[in-house]
């Protein structure tokens, strides 16, 4: 079977320089939002989406308007459901592909190499994780979409053909499943960095991060059998150490994420199973309320 082209999406962490970006209001009532566009623009998803995520910039540029009100109507379910690793997400939207816009995204600053690699074209999603030299982790992350990816839809040829092949959950067929997988880093970098974002949460020194990346080395060869995704970057975490190695053991957490929240339980892989009990001991409704009480 070819994969050609299907390494579609990939994780980065990179360098985080302490600057803070300023956030665009987005709900100015004398721009975007309040200027006459219709219930289906753009402008309005975006604004939707950024009511759920106050301290992130959402910008859908290039998405037409049922596209990114989807998207923004998925991201905003997640949110919902997982509020604390959503409140550690600077920016959600697209521009992946822009070496400008992602060259200094919300207070994160990219390098070079960083950057080519962020404009294969066939790369549907990326989730950047920021982290600081000498401060430690944190968990501050950006969503970037390739708008060009979704210009066939969100149930498009390329998406039916990953499914098809099993470079993807089954079942998970939609380009809105991709959006749960990166959704599934942001959980995943949050539990790995003890929940500390700009604003370390009370609980956000406990030992979740350990007990996280326990999960993912332990659970790593079941990882292989959810997607063949997940197989290709178990197989390259065997070639990495430190944290390009867990990033790499990230992705069948996040493809087990996406195929938890976008299919039925009898189409869960063992590992999905796993991972779905994981997440009702660390984060019970989203929350870190009881870490280092258990
Ligand atoms: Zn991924």
């Amino acid at each position: 079977m070819s994969i050609e082209a299907s390494v579609r999406e990939f994780h980065l962490r990179v360098k985080y320089q302490g600057r803070r970006a300023k956030f665009n209001d987005i709900h100015d009532e004398h721009g975007r939002f309040g200027s006459g566009d219709g219930p289906d623009s753009v402008a309005r998803a975006e604004s939707s989406l950024h009511e759920k995520l106050p301290g992130a910039v959402v910008d859908f540029t290039g998405l037409q308007p049922p596209i990114a009100r989807a998207i923004a109507d998925r991201v905003s379910g997640l949110a919902e459901k997982y509020p604390e690793a959503a409140s550690t997400l600077r920016f959600v939207g697209t521009g992946l592909g822009d070496a400008k816009k992602c060259g200094n995204i919300a207070g994160f600053s990219i390098a070079g190499p960083d950057i080519q690699s962020l404009k294969d074209e066939n790369t549907i999603a990326v989730t950047i994780n920021s982290t600081d030299v000498g401060v430690g982790m944190h968990a501050d992350q950006a969503m970037l979409i390739n708008e060009k990816q979704f210009q066939d839809g969100l149930v498009s040829a390329a998406s039916v053909r990953d499914e098809q092949v099993g470079w993807v959950p089954p079942g998970c067929d939609s380009n809105l499943s991709r959006i749960d997988h990166e959704y599934g880093h942001v959980v995943c970098n949050y539990l790995l960095d003890d929940g500390k974002g700009h604003t370390p949460s009370a609980s956000s020194t406990k030992d979740v991060g350990k007990m996280t990346v326990d999960f993912l080395e332990r659970n790593a060869n079941l990882g292989m059998q959810v997607s063949g995704y997940a197989r290709s970057s178990v197989n390259q975490a065997g070639y990495e150490e430190g944290p390009t190695r867990l990033a790499y053991l990230g992705e069948p957490f996040a493809e087990a994420f996406s195929s938890r929240i976008g299919t039925p339980k009898s189409a869960w892989s063992e590992y999905t199973i796993k991972t779905d009990r994981l997440l009702g001991r660390v984060l019970p409704g989203g929350s870190s309320r009881k870490w280092g009480t258990a």
